[in-house]
Formats: structure tokens, C-alpha cells, sequence
């Protein structure tokens, strides 16, 4: 039997263990595919502790963030081919048939299987994938840039696209890491005048490289007031995880204005004033991942030229490091990329 070096999680209060494990086969649908590098999502920490009400069936192997090269593929396979690069994303499977699926929302699919979660994920030299939900990486995009751009960019182009930004509209981005950093890059696509917002000057000013047009820091002003200063945003995207900041995006919006939910805080809750939502006509979205439209814009936007995935590389055995740097915000770029082995 053939083995391959994986990460993997045995018990959610133990790090992870880099061990050998069988290699994966192919079966009907499937391929395999040679890891060339896998981002770090604060999901694959969160599914290693077993965080969520849901937990992952032990044991099993994180990273939702695949990028690699087409190995071998399994019977019936038509989309891809030895030798392609991939990426392969949160969404490992969904039905196909269901109205969320026929309808092109196949991120909301009941019967989806996640990656790194419920199908062992991306933290090893291989990952075996259902081929149909595999995005193609163009030309031209490297694996490194792709890995983060896999979830944290087709989750933050989703959100700006559900916002419905227009370019005579202001974007607030709330929380500037490893998602918001690209979603102001997204927000600037859609030709939207952006704001950016964090508590630490290093992200800001990370932000302002970026092409934010404001910079609010929400330890020294109020986010609320500089906002409405500018008219209020029209839409503002929350990937901060915390309750607080959610509340002051929905108290920055103009009339009109559309709030997007896209970070989990462990706080699960947050004030939301009835009487306002309605005189204003604001509208509330919640926003999860993206579908495989969504991955493959987000690709050509980058292929494009016009984003840019700021990261740092670690090797894949240094994962239980990784895990706790990001646990204590201590890493350096916004958003970590294992380079394997
Ligand atoms: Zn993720
Ligand atoms: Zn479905």
C-alpha cells in the first residue's frame, strides 16, 4: 500500500500529528491531486478543536484550501485532467438535484459535504476530491496565491457581490486579515469608494496599500461617526469576529444600506434595532463561502491582475505553530500558506 505525509487531527484538545497515512485512490467521480500548497482558514482551527455544535468524524485531515496538480483520475471524469491545477475549496460535494443546486446555490445545499471537515482536506502531500466541485486555476495564477484565494477570496468576492456594491456606492469593511484584505480589493473591483475598518494602524495601513480610500481605526475614532460623516455606507461587510463591530456596521449604514454577515463570532449574538432596520429599509444578508461560479471569477479577477493575495509560507510540519500564531494574531502577512512538505 502506498502512504503519503499528512496532518492529522486525532483528538480536538491534542495538536495535530504529522504521520504516514494510505495514499488515496480515486473511485467513480474522484480524483487525487499532488498538494502544492494549502492555505490556512481559521475554519481548519476551529474544526481541529471540534469547536462547532457539528464536529468532524475523527480521525481526520484539515485544509480547505487546496491547490495542486491533477494526479490520476477516476472513472467518468470529464471536467478535469491528469496534469490540471486545481483548487479545492469548503464545498466537496452537494447534491446536485435539490432546489438550493438548481438554482446555482449550491453553498446552501443540505446534503453538502465540507472539505478539511467531513472529506479529509488539504494538510497533506495528497487530497482526494469529487471532481464536479474542483475549481480550475488559470494560467498565470500561482498555487500560493490560489490557496487563500480558494475560501478567503471567493467568500469575500461573495459577500461584496451579494451586497450589491455599485461604483457610486461606499463600502465599509470591517476587520482587515486574512478576509478583509481582499474583500476592500473586491469592493474596489466593483468600483465602489471603500473604508476600512480595524483596531491596529499595521492593518490599516495594509489597507490603504490596498486601495481602501478611508481608514478608519475603531481604538481612536468612532467608526459610526466618521462614516456617517462620508453619508453613511451603503453597504458594509462584517469579517470582524466580534458582536461589537457588527453593531456599529449596522449603526454606519446610510438609508437603504445592506449589512453582510460573513464573520463567526464565538459571541453568537448582537443587538439589532427593529425600528431603524424598517425606516431605513435596511437589509440584512448572511453569506457563506461561494459556489463554483463564484471560485472561478474570483480566479480570472486575479489571473486579471486585479488582486492581490498577501501571505507567509510555512512548511505543513510546522502546523500546530501556525495554528497557535493565528490563535494570538501573531502572524506577520494576513493570511498563511503551507508550502507541504
Ligand atoms: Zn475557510
Ligand atoms: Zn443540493
Amino acid at each position: 500500500m502506498k502512504t503519503m505525509k499528512a496532518a492529522v487531527v486525532h483528538d480536538f484538545t491534542k495538536p495535530l500529528s504529522i504521520e504516514e497515512v494510505p495514499k488515496p485512490e480515486p473511485g467513480p467521480g474522484e480524483i487525487v491531486v499532488k498538494i502544492e500548497a494549502s492555505g490556512l482558514c481559521h475554519t481548519d482551527i476551529h474544526a481541529a478543536h471540534g469547536d462547532w455544535p457539528v464536529k468532524p468524524k475523527l480521525p481526520f485531515i484539515p485544509g480547505h484550501e487546496g491547490v495542486g496538480i491533477v494526479e490520476s483520475v477516476g472513472a467518468g471524469v470529464k471536467n478535469v485532467k491528469e496534469g490540471d491545477r486545481v483548487a479545492i475549496p469548503w464545498l466537496g460535494y452537494a447534491c446536485g438535484e435539490c432546489k438550493y443546486c438548481v438554482s446555482g446555490w449550491e453553498t446552501l445545499c443540505e446534503r453538502q459535504l465540507n472539505t478539511g471537515y467531513f472529506i479529509d482536506g488539504a494538510y497533506a502531500e495528497y487530497a482526494k476530491a469529487n471532481a464536479k466541485y474542483v475549481g480550475l486555476v488559470p494560467k498565470g495564477v500561482s498555487p500560493l496565491d490560489a490557496a487563500p484565494l480558494t475560501c478567503a477570496g471567493v467568500t469575500t468576492y461573495k459577500a461584496v457581490k451579494v451586497s450589491g456594491a455599485r461604483p457610486s456606492e461606499l463600502v465599509a469593511i470591517f476587520g482587515v486579515g486574512g478576509l478583509g484584505h481582499l474583500a476592500l480589493q473586491y469592493a474596489k473591483v466593483a468600483g465602489a469608494t471603500v473604508a476600512a475598518v480595524d483596531l491596529l494602524d499595521e492593518k490599516l495601513d495594509v489597507a490603504r496599500e490596498l486601495g481602501a480610500d478611508y481608514t478608519i481605526n475603531a481604538k481612536k475614532q468612532d467608526p459610526i461617526e466618521e462614516l456617517k460623516k462620508l453619508g453613511g455606507a451603503d453597504a458594509a461587510i462584517c469579517v470582524a469576529v466580534s458582536p461589537k463591530a457588527f453593531e456599529q456596521a449596522f449603526r454606519s449604514l446610510a438609508r437603504n444600506g445592506r449589512l453582510v454577515f460573513v464573520a463567526l463570532p464565538a459571541d453568537n449574538y448582537m443587538q439589532l434595532p427593529i425600528f431603524e432596520t424598517v425606516l431605513n429599509g435596511i437589509r440584512i444578508i448572511g453569506s457563506i463561502v461561494g459556489t463554483r461560479l463564484d471560485l472561478a471569477e474570483t480566479f480570472a479577477i486575479h489571473a486579471a491582475g486585479k488582486t492581490r493575495v498577501l501571505y507567509e509560507t510555512r512548511p505543513l510540519d510546522k502546523v500546530n505553530e501556525a495554528f497557535e500564531d493565528v490563535e494570538h494574531g501573531r502572524n506577520k502577512a494576513p493570511r498563511i500558506v503551507f508550502n507541504q512538505f
